[in-house]
């Protein structure tokens, strides 16, 4: 196996997603300890810009978990639930299942609300199930199927009702809107390598001060040692050690993040709606339609489209995988049924989606996509020849 550096490769999963040029170049900074006060500054400046992605109140602690988004997850039930807890957990999904999954190992009694796939949890069906509940869970936009749940329009039926609300924020926080204190929401996670396009291996959260005053009465020890909040509330706000954090990871996510909130959220979110528009207007006379049927529970970062009849899922996309381009398939149920686009941090641009058209002409042998993506993205203006 070569380590030789290869020419770039399209990446246009839904997770995880190209770094960031800031990012990569802020790997190649020499290493220090994770007590260093340089690095002590870093992080400070991490925990505000992490509490202006979330637009989070000042109560609330932000911090890095030293692994994935799901590690994210779990910290947030490991913490928040004790055994016997009531958890009322939406699951249209698999990462909904997943939560359910965590929730259920750390002793909750889980009470499901469930949606048909491709379809949005429904708040009524939330506000049948809430009495008595301690927490509520809920993945924002559930990556598997391209959903976007009514977050808003849920929250505000919690708040009223004293449970903690838990929210996958992974793949909308950075990217789409996310009003953390506005909504109410107590507990938020996301992971690295999607929305913000930093290397894999970190897990940005946002605990609330009513999470935290809900960790501080816990009658039990956090089962989880490592994510323990008050063991990373040590490192974070009292500078005393607890593991050794990974400082380069930190350094480019700290680029990644200060990149997106430089960019401006706003102009994000208008970024994966333009390219997400663009490839449904070039890709829609072949056959492709949206997975999710009505639009306003269409996530705007993961385009999920149900294939064309008789397109052979697995092998255009190994013809492209080739072509060094990767595009992936359906999850579970819709295994060979769709395609799930992505189109967070550094994906949602138009030259990877461009390199998809192209190759997409070639093997189809359907001329001129590239030209009406190109058109469908800029105007006919930009088309014109000069
Ligand atoms: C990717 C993802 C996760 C899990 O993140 P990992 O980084 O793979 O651990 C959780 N929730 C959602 C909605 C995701 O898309």
């Amino acid at each position: 196996m070569s380590l030789a550096p290869r020419r770039d490769h399209v990446l246009l999963t839904p997770g995880p997603t190209p770094i960031h040029p800031r990012a990569q170049q802020a790997l190649l900074r020499p290493m220090l300890g994770h007590m260093d006060p340089e690095v002590f500054a870093l992080n400070r400046e991490i925990q505000a810009d992490l509490r202006q992605m979330y637009g989070a109140g000042e109560g609330t602690f932000t911090a890095l978990l030293a692994g994935t988004g799901s590690l994210g997850m779990e910290a947030g039930f490991a913490n928040l639930v004790e055994p016997g807890d009531e958890v009322l957990v939406c699951a249209n999904g698999s990462f909904g299942h997943r939560m359910a999954e965590m929730a259920g190992r750390y002793g909750a009694r889980v009470r499901l609300v469930t949606a048909p796939h491709g379809e949005a949890i429904r708040p009524e069906a939330v506000a049948a199930q809430l009495g008595g509940v301690q927490m509520v869970a809920l993945v924002h936009g559930e990556t598997s199927t391209g959903v976007l749940n009514p977050l808003p329009e849920i929250a505000e039926l919690v708040r009223g009702s004293g449970a903690l609300l838990t929210v996958d924020a992974v793949t909308t926080a950075g990217m789409e809107p996310f009003e953390m204190e506005r909504w109410g929401v107590d507990y938020a996670y996301t992971g690295a390598q999607k929305c913000l396009s930093a290397p894999p291996g970190l897990a940005p959260v946002a605990v609330s001060d009513r999470a935290l005053a809900r960790f501080e009465a816990r009658r039990t020890a956090v089962p989880l040692w490592y994510a323990d909040f008050g063991g990373l509330r040590d490192y974070w706000e009292r500078q005393t050690y607890h593991h050794t954090v990974p400082v380069n990871l930190h350094y480019a996510l700290h680029a990644a993040l200060r990149a997106a909130l430089d960019e401006g959220l706003p102009q994000r979110q208008h970024r994966a709606a333009q390219v997400g528009r663009a490839i449904l207007q070039t890709l829609a006379p072949l056959g492709f339609s949206p997975y999710v049927e009505r639009a306003a529970e269409r996530l705007p970062t993961v385009l999920a489209l149900r294939l064309p009849p008789g397109f052979d899922d697995a092998g255009i996309r190994q013809a492209l995988r080739v072509r060094e381009i990767s595009v992936t398939g359906g999850l579970g149920p819709t295994a060979g049924l769709i395609w799930r686009l992505g189109l967070m941090g550094e994906t949602a641009r138009p030259e990877p989606y461009r390199a998809l058209m192209l190759a997409l002409e070639e093997l189809l042998g359907e001329r001129g996509l590239a030209a009406r993506f190109d058109e469908a993205v800029y105007g006919a203006a930009r088309t014109v020849p000069a």
